[in-house]
């Protein structure tokens, strides 16, 4: 039985993608992410979801909550709110976005000219 909704049999699509108590959580999210018809395969569903080049991580990001959050109440007895939820969502969200800066703030390409000036061997003086 689905530990959020108490209406039916929990499997991994009732949690992810059909629990009537995270459909808030989708339509939140659901003009962000483009996410796909909900009728189609579970399989084909979450592959091409976490495959988006755009919207995938973040895709992931609420499967994962959504995930944590099943476990959390079924383990922790933990309970959280449709806008609690959404709001641990967005946190990650933007974890994620800032470390992705971060990242591309580091792999920048460097300016040669004054890496070169730097980090250029001098020879030591004579003596
Ligand atoms: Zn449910």
């Amino acid at each position: 039985m689905c530990k959020h909704c108490r209406t039916t049999e929990e499997t991994t699509e009732h949690i992810l993608r059909k629990c009537g108590k995270t459909a808030g959580l989708w339509r939140h999210f659901r003009n962000k992410l483009k996410v796909d018809d909900n009728r189609i395969n579970f399989q084909t569903w979450l592959i091409k979801n976490m495959m988006d080049q755009h919207t995938g991580v973040d895709f992931g990001i609420i499967c994962w909550n959504l995930w944590k959050q099943r476990n959390e109440e079924a383990m922790d007895g933990k309970s959280y709110s449709e806008a609690g939820l959404i709001q641990r969502v967005n946190a990650w969200i933007n974890i994620y976005s800032q470390a992705l800066i971060n990242a591309q703030k580091c792999l920048a390409p460097v300016d040669k000219t004054k890496s070169s000036l730097e980090i250029a061997w001098k020879p030591p003086r004579e003596g």
